[in-house]
């Protein structure tokens, strides 16, 4: 379920309404602000995802989302992922996060994994049931399966972004392209980490 619908149905389950106002967030006006300026400034010229790669501000951007994939201690994997989207997005867009395959995916016989990024091309690429399927019929362990599609196919079609995903023996793997990526584990002892950008990801 979609826009009307779905805010139909959470206001049936009794969920909080709020105005939009309250999502009113002052970083993400700006930037939006600055979109469409660029837009205007460049209209019938170049798309969006040229102006990612050529605009040094979209460049360091890192995506917003918030993702968790988890494995209990029976193999059993679960994934989600909740996002505000694209800035500038199109009425009515669904993006790859809602799309179970594309931005979030858990199976039991593979992994689960949660992805960030520019959505259009995580659907084009069915990329977290890519990762799955490299997995399964390809053989591949979890971190060569992730960045295969991450730093390979996703990078071969500019589509910029990241994942995060976990196997069902608990090995984690958190690849991404872009500048930077909010991410972090709990292992089982309950032992932290929390990382933004490149730094080594020791003991994995
Ligand atoms: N993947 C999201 C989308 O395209 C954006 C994000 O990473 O937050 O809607």
């Amino acid at each position: 379920m979609v826009g009307k619908g779905a805010e139909q149905f959470a206001m049936e389950q009794g969920l909080e309404m709020v105005d939009s106002s309250y999502f009113r967030d002052e970083k993400r006006y700006e930037q939006l602000m600055r979109i469409l300026e660029v837009e205007k400034q460049r209209q019938g010229h170049s798309s969006i995802l040229e102006m990612e790669l050529e605009d040094p501000y979209f460049k360091d951007r890192k995506y917003g989302t918030v993702g968790a994939v988890a494995v209990d201690k029976n193999g059993n994997v679960a994934a989600a992922t909740s996002t505000g989207g694209m800035a500038n997005k199109r009425y009515g867009r669904v993006g790859d996060v809602p799309v179970i395959g594309a931005g979030t995916y858990a199976d039991n016989a593979t992994c689960a994994v949660s992805a960030t990024g520019h959505g259009e091309y995580f659907i084009r690429n069915v990329v977290a049931h890519e990762i799955a399927s490299l997995i399964r019929y390809g053989k591949k362990s979890l971190d060569e399966a992730a960045k295969e599609v991450v730093m390979d196919q996703l990078v071969k079609m500019n589509g910029s972004g990241g994942v995060i995903a976990v196997d069902v023996k608990g090995n984690i793997s958190m690849p991404f392209n872009s500048t930077g990526m909010y991410r972090g584990y709990i292992k089982e002892k309950g032992q932290a980490k929390a990382f933004i950008y490149n730094d080594e990801e020791e003991g994995l």
